[in-house]
């Protein structure tokens, strides 16, 4: 798998704006400035490439196995298992989060 790093970035006016942006998921129109309220763009210190790699990491390492947890016990029958649901997370975050809700309704 390639990874690229292209770090988010959010709106300056954080107190009454704070929209997200990113470069290749949720590009500004113009860059470096809101869609929403026309401040410029910041970059949250801790995004970068090294702080990424670290928290793909520890994805892999601990929260990646529930997965397979979380699978195998509902497929076991067990009428205690919760729910286990799989949703695409590749797209707007719209499109995300209306597949997140319509998994819930299953
Ligand atoms: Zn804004």
């Amino acid at each position: 798998m390639l990874f690229v790093f292209t770090p988010p970035s959010s709106c300056a006016n954080l107190a009454t704006c704070g929209v997200c942006y990113h470069l290749d998921a949720r590009p500004p129109k113009s860059p470096g400035v809101c869609d929403v309220c026309g401040s410029g763009l910041i970059q949250r210190h801790d995004d970068s490439e090294e702080t990424v790699k670290k928290r793909l990491d520890v994805y892999r390492r601990q929260t990646r196995p529930l997965i397979a947890y979380y699978a195998d016990w509902e497929r076991s029958g067990d009428p205690s298992a919760p729910k286990y649901r799989k949703v695409d997370g590749v797209g707007t975050v719209e499109s995300v989060r209306d597949a997140c809700f319509a998994a819930l309704l299953t």
